[in-house]
């Protein structure tokens, strides 16, 4: 029971904290009533907490808030520039890896070409030896950076760090958290990559100032982030959102999954990509070959390709558009 009781406290101390800490990002600079105003916190728990925070040279107080008579109020600022954040992204084209400061501000980013295919042990060396060049390149001290995100393709045990499961990478079991948490002394999160882009939503876009939205996206994949109150929604298994494999026709056509007819075979890239090459080669009347650099290179074909033709006006590729939104209604 103390025991209970104590991992409580701990827990709220550390919730208390957070909430600070993110009202001065998302409000700063700003005063510590202020601060007590917007979380509901009392302003002795604000104090003490921003005490710690001047201490570890987190925060700092910069001037004096406007005032129309009485005491003028500190104001406090984020240090954002002496914390740093690793943002990782992992997925069919490649590995993003993005160095941000405490405002987000991307400061340096790398990339890797496609991990398809590749050994779980190569892509897990390689990132290792990228974060390396990345914190040297950049002058910091490992210490200083607070933590790193990764977002990945696939099934995702979040509390594990581990990616438990990806057709699209062809990977199991990969134990990102821990094999990176051996190497270097900040904390590793991974989740599925909908729900990083789904908490960038709520965080700097569109979810601003929403509490409950879905956010979906449509790309090799077909997938989407749920945010209920304001967070992320993993559900039981991790898998919430997860509704590319749904089947929607089961005379539809063949998945990378081993289904037939399943929402992602109908409404992902490479299923407008297939249709236009059919229509290709059943001689329709198409702008596609133009818009190519070599007009007999089919394989260079990419979504966007069909979109700039879209827009141009081909009916053909209007079409294909039309029906990848029609899926399902019947
Ligand atoms: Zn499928």
């Amino acid at each position: 029971m103390d025991n209970i009781r104590r991992g409580n406290k701990q827990l709220i101390k550390e919730l208390n904290r957070a909430i600070v800490i993110n009202t001065i990002l998302n409000y700063g600079p700003v005063s510590r009533t202020r601060i007590s105003e917007f979380t509901d916190l009392g302003l002795s728990t604000v104090s003490n907490i921003v005490a710690d925070l001047i201490k570890k040279e987190l925060i700092y107080e910069t001037g004096e808030e406007e005032s129309s008579g009485g005491r003028r109020a500190i104001l406090l600022e984020f240090n954002c520039n002496d914390r740093f954040v690793l943002g990782i992204k992992i997925g069919l084209d490649g590995i993003v890896i993005g160095l941000v400061n405490m405002k987000s501000k991307i400061l340096s980013r790398h990339f890797i070409p496609s991990p398809v295919n590749s050994n779980e042990k190569i892509v897990l060396e390689v990132l290792i030896k990228v974060i390396r060049d990345l914190i040297n390149k950049n002058h910091i001290q490992t210490e200083k950076i607070v933590g790193c995100g990764i977002g990945v393709s696939g099934l995702v045990n979040q509390k594990k760090g581990m990616l438990v499961f990806s057709k699209i990478l062809g990977w199991k079991e990969v134990r990102f958290k821990e094999l990176l948490e051996k190497e270097f002394d900040f904390p590793v999160f991974v989740d599925k990559d909908v729900n990083a882009l789904t908490l960038a939503e709520k965080r700097f876009g569109v979810g601003k100032e929403i509490n409950n939205f879905i956010c979906i996206t449509i790309g090799k994949g077909v997938g989407a982030g749920i945010v209920i109150n304001g967070d992320i929604y993993h559900g039981r298994h991790g898998g919430a959102g997860d509704f590319g494999h749904i089947i929607i026709d089961k005379d539809g056509p063949l998945c990378y999954c081993g289904k037939q007819g399943c929402l992602e075979a109908f409404a992902s890239d490479q299923f407008i990509i297939n249709k236009i090459k059919e229509a290709l080669s059943n001689r329709q009347d198409t702008i596609i070959k133009d818009l190519l650099k070599k007009k007999e290179d089919l394989d260079s074909i990419t979504v966007n390709t069909v979109i700039e033709a879209a827009q141009k006006g081909d009916i053909i590729s209007k079409k294909i558009f039309q029906e990848v939104g029609r899926v399902g209604i019947k």
